[in-house]
């Protein structure tokens, strides 16, 4: 509204030649958004004339800077992003050729309403940058104002499992299922052996949070020491060869081994 009048006083200015106080700009300092007025919301029109009111821009800041904290995920995603995720071997290059293909796969507008909307599995030896690209691969759907959760499995598995019998338990973890995309970091983390059992509690968790996401068809982003086939599937099959649905053409393996353990190695050196 407020531009309208702008647009018709420049009008009449500059027919004139004359400058007409503005009473809008008088009230300018009272409003942190003089666009809409601090209501969140301006009227538009479309071609046909149909008035219709959306979100004024300042409130997709807003909205955009509430997503960031609720993600938690606000420090590491300025940490970790693509630029930053080195491709020294080609175990590297493949895990970042793939978080950018699943990258772009979640941003097409026609996977969006895909009745199976990929999921991103990067499994196997620690220290080898899963938790960076997946931060990274946040950090870009945030940019681009969709919801993101982080789940930290060990702090959240063990918080969650007092309640685990709890008849509400799917209430619980609400947080977790609704989001749009979740990133699970380490799930299932525990000392690694080549035959991990888990227990029942942890198996409860990680069903009722998959499988809520996989019915909502909600994008869902896991990074683990496990490899899923090897050791997870074992687990339950039930869950995680829905999880390996999901995710077909978005897994990556990395063999165990101190060689794609980045943390060992030397720091790269300086570009010239
Ligand atoms: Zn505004």
């Amino acid at each position: 509204m407020a531009e309208d009048i702008q647009a018709i006083r420049q009008a009449i200015q500059d027919r004139l030649g004359l400058t007409i106080p503005s009473c809008v700009e008088s009230s300018k300092a009272a409003y942190k958004c003089e666009r809409c007025k601090d209501t969140g919301w301006i009227e538009t029109q479309d071609e046909n004339g149909v008035r219709y009111v959306q979100k004024c821009a300042c409130r997709l800041a807003r909205e955009a800077e509430e997503r960031l904290a609720a993600s938690g995920l606000a420090d590491s995603v300025k940490k970790h992003t693509f630029a930053a995720f080195e491709t020294r071997t080609p175990t590297q290059a493949r895990i970042k050729d793939t978080a950018e293909k699943y990258l772009a796969a979640l941003l097409d507008p026609g996977i969006r309403d895909n009745p199976r909307r990929p999921w991103l599995y990067i499994g196997g030896n620690p220290g080898s940058g899963k938790t960076h690209i997946c931060t990274a691969i946040c950090g870009e759907l945030l940019r681009h104002n969709i919801g993101v959760r982080y789940m930290q499995w060990l702090n959240e598995a063990r918080r969650l499992k007092a309640g685990v019998n709890d008849e509400n338990f799917e209430d619980q973890v609400t947080d977790y299922t609704r989001v749009s995309v979740l990133y699970i970091d380490d799930l299932l983390k525990q000392k690694y052996t080549d035959r991990p059992t888990f227990t029942e509690a942890d198996i409860k968790i990680a069903f009722t949070v998959l499988n809520a996401r996989y019915l909502l068809n909600k994008p869902t982003i896991i990074s683990s020491e496990w490899d899923l086939l090897e050791h997870l599937l074992p687990a339950d099959e039930g869950v995680f060869s829905r999880v390996y649905e999901r995710c077909k053409g978005y897994t990556v393996t990395i063999e165990r081994g101190l060689q794609n353990n980045y943390r060992l190695m030397d720091p790269p050196a300086a570009s010239t």
